[in-house]
């Protein structure tokens, strides 16, 4: 059983301090896709216009990605523009052309219907919804979602948490969507609407997971170069939800594992444009970084020697 994303599949051209690609391979399947096929097979549903670039997905099929499900209509590819402020931290989107995703109704074919996990890229919550329709069983639902969708579907997105298991966003989308300043009050808010378990992304600051029994924090790996940011969150999705497919069970200890394999493909995702260094790391790289990870983040709880004055 694999792990099904429906996502986009886009044409960004991106700038940061450190240069700008154009038409470059993105989105958020093709992220997710990158990031996820070290771990488990992976299975597309998506998009492309007929000027989508001959051979820009071989990278994904090449690493053992099914993109049967990767529909070419006529018509433009969505492409996307941002551009990132000298610290990373921030970014101004600059051009979202929809193209063929405008009316983009995900067909997810039969061999698809039974999947492990279904991740929900960030796309229009009714096609979520679509989505959860057609699929006939799975073991784990998770999902994504944008300021877009919050602000401009709410109704339907509040639909799609009600069939979520898991949500994954960033602190400035769940504030949002909860309409509530404190990241713990705003997960707890989600997890009345029906996910168990709420993943906060908060970019180079880490990672924080609520579920019903728990919270447990992730800093993000430090790097010294960090390229483009763009595609960190689906690289860490692909990760984190790629190593628990790859797992029999889901204990809690597991859990926390697949954090630390999304933030490490997280981390490799920023080191250069476009799915450049995920789609070649090594899966030797990827346990380096997960070792790195727990030594920077272990510790062990001593009194002081002396009390008091
Ligand atoms: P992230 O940096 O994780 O937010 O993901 C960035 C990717 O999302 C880029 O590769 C974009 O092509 C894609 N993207 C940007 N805006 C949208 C949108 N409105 N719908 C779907 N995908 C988008």
């Amino acid at each position: 059983m694999s792990v099904l994303v429906v996502g986009s599949i886009a044409l960004d051209t991106v700038e940061t301090p450190f240069g700008k690609v154009e038409d470059a391979l993105g989105g958020s399947a093709v992220y997710f896709s990158a990031s996820a096929a070290n771990f488990h097979p992976v299975q597309v549903v998506g998009v492309i216009g007929d000027d989508f670039p001959d051979g820009a997905l071989d990278l994904l099929s090449e690493r053992g990605v099914d993109l049967k499900g990767v529909a070419e209509r006529k018509g433009e590819s969505f492409r996307w523009s941002g551009v990132y402020s000298f610290d990373l931290n921030t970014r101004e989107t600059l051009d979202t052309r929809l193209g063929v995703f405008a009316d983009f109704e995900a067909r997810i074919p039969e061999e698809y219907r039974n999947p492990r996990i279904l991740f929900l890229g960030n796309i229009d919550p009714e096609v979520q919804l679509n989505v959860l329709d057609q699929v006939e069983s799975t073991d784990l639902v998770a999902c994504d979602t944008m300021n877009l969708w919050i602000d401009g579907n709410r109704d339907a997105l509040l639909k799609v948490l009600e069939r979520t298991d898991a949500l994954l966003v960033n602190d400035e989308e769940v504030r949002q969507l909860a309409e509530e300043p404190n990241l713990l009050k705003a997960a707890q808010w989600v997890q009345d609407r029906g996910p168990d378990t709420v993943v906060v992304k908060k970019g180079e600051h880490g990672v924080m997971l609520v579920d019903r029994e728990s919270v447990f924090f992730l800093p993000g790996y430090p790097l010294e170069e960090v390229f483009d940011p763009t595609g960190a969150g689906d690289s860490f999705a692909g990760g984190f939800l790629g190593y628990l497919a790859s797992r029999d069970e889901w204990t809690p200890e597991e859990i926390r594992t697949g954090l630390v394999f999304g933030s490490a493909m997280g981390s490799f995702a920023v080191e250069d444009f476009s799915v450049h260094r995920l789609a070649g790391v090594k899966m030797d790289e990827i346990m380096d970084r997960v070792r790195e990870f727990r030594q920077i983040t272990s510790f062990e709880v001593r009194a002081p020697e002396r009390q008091g004055a």
